[in-house]
């Protein structure tokens, strides 16, 4: 899988590599910058027929001075802004995963659980961090009160009960998904792991996550883990 998806990616590299220089394409003409500049087109090149950006769970909670902040976990927003707006552009696809909690949830610590209280509904805590684009549907998970879920797979996509995310994905026909967002260690590693059983492709954007670290190096083992499972690093 990530053979096929790396050797396809190169491929376009080349091609386009080709194209800027039949085009003329105004471009610094160091053979470093046109690697370089083709190399970010086919990143984005890379966003093809049947991908999917999941964002997961960029809420005010997660960010610092949140009620479960992690650290720098507002900076994933403009590194995913531009993601969005490149999905947004070629018309593929965004879902926005939200954290969706009943004051009684399981998860947290009045309950039994290990976190305190967060993205309770309806809170500014639940909302998107003001800097985020929305645009595309909302995936929320954790609204049933003694239920768990990390991953963006437990969820619904446009309500309660609207269909689950791997059979809007499946109806989409998505079969690869970019995941960033927070935190590293729980809700994206859940979510990559998940979308690597249910049969995608997975790339995982690392400038667009950021770990909560329980224990240090927890999201360089969360991303140890994902890779391990098949998931590609961009
Ligand atoms: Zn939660």
């Amino acid at each position: 899988m990530m053979i096929t998806v790396a050797a396809r990616q190169e491929a376009e590299g080349a091609h386009l590599a080709e194209h800027i220089a039949q085009e003329g394409v105004e471009y610094s003409n160091t053979s470093r910058n046109v690697r370089e500049y083709s190399k970010e087109v086919f990143r984005m090149r890379g966003i093809g027929e049947g991908s999917c950006l999941i964002v997961v769970d960029v809420q005010n909670d997660f960010c610092p001075d949140g009620a479960l902040g992690v650290r720098e976990g507002d900076q994933v927003v403009p590194v995913l802004n531009l993601w969005i707006s490149e999905f947004d552009k070629k018309g593929m696809p965004v879902v926005y995963t939200q954290d969706w909690h009943p004051e009684d949830h399981v998860s947290f610590v009045e309950s039994g659980g290990i976190w305190p209280p967060h993205c309770v509904q309806d809170t500014r805590g639940a909302d998107f961090h003001p800097d985020l684009i929305v645009h595309g549907e909302v995936c929320r998970k954790g609204f049933v009160s003694d239920k768990e879920a990390y991953s963006g797979f437990d969820g619904r996509v446009a309500g309660p009960d609207g269909p689950a995310l791997d059979r809007w994905l499946k109806e989409q026909e998505v079969s690869r998904i970019y995941v960033g967002g927070l935190a590293t260690d729980y809700c994206v590693k859940a979510t990559a792991l998940d979308g690597i059983r249910n049969g995608y492709e997975v790339v995982v954007l690392k400038d667009g996550v950021r770990a909560v670290d329980v224990r240090q190096g927890d999201g360089g083992r969360a991303i140890a883990e994902m890779v391990d499972a098949g998931a590609v690093l961009e």
